[in-house]
């Protein structure tokens, strides 16, 4: 456990993706001889549950590898509120897969914004920075969040009916310039999901009147612009924070691969990879040096978490196209394909390094793959 404070307390003094951030001592899960798993089947799991709300989370309590980055499957019912909160520890994005949401996040300036989002619509919250997230409409909603920080979780998240439910009257009506009376009945413990009315189409006033938006959208339409490549056997669609500013220590990317398509070994130099099956079959690799190498198959709704540095490759298993969500804990996305590092490389070492004819190396890729299809 030490370790993996060590590591947090560096990623956290890098944080806006500086690259400085380096393991120096090897984490003691993935020391041993065998890699440890790196899935979890996050929808099979049962989670905090209200009604027809619920709230699913694989954190290093799930799946242990996973300390940079957690995530959560969360569903929130019509006239549902996941309450006012923050998070100590941790940044959260999000990303909408069915419904409608609305968000309101304040900045340390003291500015809030509103926004309604739909399916494909991904927002970001800085850490500590406190927020709400409301159904919108007659139809649940179901989103994806992702947190730079697989501890978030446990003590990190602050909620405000546990905050106001434990600080002693008198206190609160000096806050608040009001009679202690005006705090009978409020909840005592922490509400987490709030129950209400469906809210009005239109967003409704702030006590303070007018708004003042803060200066960078916490709101990005992921789907609603062109993939960022397209290939034979798939596509992707990737925000950093070079379009998403707010973004400083998330990427979001949605990856579609046809069936027997390949996203080519690769690895990330500076990040670690938090994957979610939305639709299809995948097979995911990872290969951890020292002879260890290890495969997952993912179905819909299952997680996998990939270690920074750590090669792998994602392969579309199934018979019908399938669609992940990929999050990577910097604004700054880094890969190195291992097609790009062959074909980069002069065709003697290449025949050196393999003990094989240079006329082999011929025939390979010239250029980066990064999307195999199916052969
Ligand atoms: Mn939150
Ligand atoms: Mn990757």
């Amino acid at each position: 456990m030490a370790v993996a404070a060590g590591a947090f307390a560096a990623r956290k003094t890098a944080e806006g993706g500086d690259l400085s951030f380096q393991n120096n001592v090897p984490d003691p899960l993935l020391s041993g001889k065998e890699l440890p798993t790196f899935k979890f089947e996050l929808e099979k799991s049962k989670g905090k549950v209200s009604g027809n709300s619920f709230g699913k989370e694989a954190t290093v309590e799930q799946l242990p590898i996973s300390k940079g980055i957690a995530g959560v499957s969360m569903q929130l019912e019509p006239g549902a509120i996941r309450e006012l909160h923050w998070h100590a520890t941790a940044a959260e994005w999000a990303f909408v897969l069915k419904g409608r949401v609305r968000t309101t996040v304040i900045n340390p300036a003291g500015q809030t914004e509103t926004n309604d989002f739909e399916p494909g619509d991904i927002w970001y919250f800085p850490r500590g920075h406190a927020h709400m997230l409301q159904c919108l409409g007659n139809e649940p909603t179901h989103f994806i969040l992702i947190f730079d920080n697989g501890y978030f979780s446990e003590f990190g998240t602050f909620s405000i009916t546990d905050w106001v439910g434990h600080v002693p009257k008198p206190l609160l009506a000096k806050n608040f310039s009001l009679p202690e009376s005006a705090f009978d009945g409020f909840p005592t413990g922490e509400v987490y999901f709030a129950r209400g009315a469906v809210p009005p189409a239109q967003i409704p006033e702030n006590l303070q009147g007018p708004r003042i938006s803060p200066p960078e959208a916490h709101k990005f339409r992921m789907l609603d612009g062109a993939p960022h490549a397209i290939f034979k056997g798939g596509r992707e669609w990737r925000i950093d924070s070079t379009r998403f500013p707010i973004s400083t220590t998330v990427t979001g990317v949605i990856l579609d691969l046809e069936p027997g398509a390949l996203r080519e070994l690769h690895w990330h130099p500076n990040a670690d990879e938090w994957q979610y099956v939305i639709d299809g079959d995948v097979s995911v690799t990872m290969f951890g040096s020292h002879s260890r190498f290890r495969t997952e198959q993912l179905r819909p709704g299952g997680a996998a978490y990939i270690p920074q540095g750590y090669g792998h490759s994602i392969e579309n298993a199934g018979s019908r196209p399938s669609r992940m969500l990929i999050g990577f804990n910097t604004g700054n996305y880094e890969a190195i394909d291992l097609s790009a590092w062959i074909a980069g490389n002069p065709v003697d070492v290449l025949a050196t390094n393999f003990n094989k004819p240079a006329s082999l190396f011929e025939q390979f890729p010239r250029k980066d793959v990064f999307i195999s299809p199916n052969q």
